[in-house]
């Protein structure tokens, strides 16, 4: 046993791992971070959905197709995927990581959008943006979840994280609160970057939560304008 593996399991001995969920101990060998039943119970996306948004359907028979709002308006993203729905274990895993235990669960849920969001895109990508948070919310909150995912999510996949490519440079007030008709005008013109960081990128966006997409897709029309080849997006979750 190397050194470093005594100490590990020293350490498992003395603070045997527990699931951050429920707090039960983890016992199997494949339980790394969350027990069984909470993996379980995280609601993942299965079945038909919307190829450009991947807005998945309420049944779970038939073919993939477009949904009606980018058969409508096509988003300025070339495809959005999420690993789960915004519910259950996922969404309190996410509040958890957002406001209380960001340490604890950076690396957890950075493991799942990696390993998950592996198989749900179709394309390569040259760089990984981390949606940006405005400075005065990143003083309020101490850290850009976005920024945790994509650093994990690039560790992982060996792909370069520009945590500065894009930046928010007009103070926005949080999706959640509004109405879905005022989230669209709420982040219009919000950010900006460099033409030099993401020309004829082929740029991976990531964050938490996909609401309305109207986030992302303000972030992949500035991307786009200023020269960018594909963005895709992945995030852990989205609403229904
Ligand atoms: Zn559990
Ligand atoms: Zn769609």
């Amino acid at each position: 046993m190397g050194f470093r593996n005594f100490f590990a399991a020293a350490a498992d001995f003395f603070f045997p791992p527990l699931c951050l969920l429920c707090r039960a101990f983890l016992t199997a060998p494949h339980e790394t971070y969350f027990c069984r039943p909470c993996s379980e119970a995280l609601p993942l996306i299965s079945g038909p959905l919307c190829p450009r948004c991947g807005m998945p359907f309420v049944s779970q028979e038939g073919a993939d197709h477009l949904c009606s709002r980018c058969i409508g308006k096509a988003p300025a993203f070339d495809t959005a995927r999420a690993v789960g729905i915004y519910a259950g274990a996922m969404k309190q895993a996410i509040h958890l990581f957002k406001y209380n235990s960001r340490s604890l669960l950076a690396a957890p849920l950075g493991t799942v959008l990696a390993q998950q969001g592996r198989g749900l895109l179709e394309h390569e990508h040259d760089v990984i943006m981390p949606v940006p948070l405005h400075a005065r919310r990143i003083r309020q909150r101490g850290f850009n979840q976005s920024l945790v995912l994509a650093r994990q999510v690039g560790k992982l996949w060996g792909v370069a994280v520009a945590a500065e490519g894009l930046e928010r440079t007009r103070w926005t007030d949080p999706q959640t609160m509004l109405p879905e008709r005022q989230r669209l005008r709420n982040v219009r013109d919000a950010f900006s970057c460099r033409a030099t960081a993401v020309e004829k990128k082929s740029i991976l966006l990531v964050d938490d939560v996909y609401t309305s997409g109207s986030t992302v897709n303000e972030c992949a029309k500035v991307l786009k304008r200023n020269g960018a080849r594909r963005v895709d997006v992945l995030t852990l979750a989205r609403t229904l």
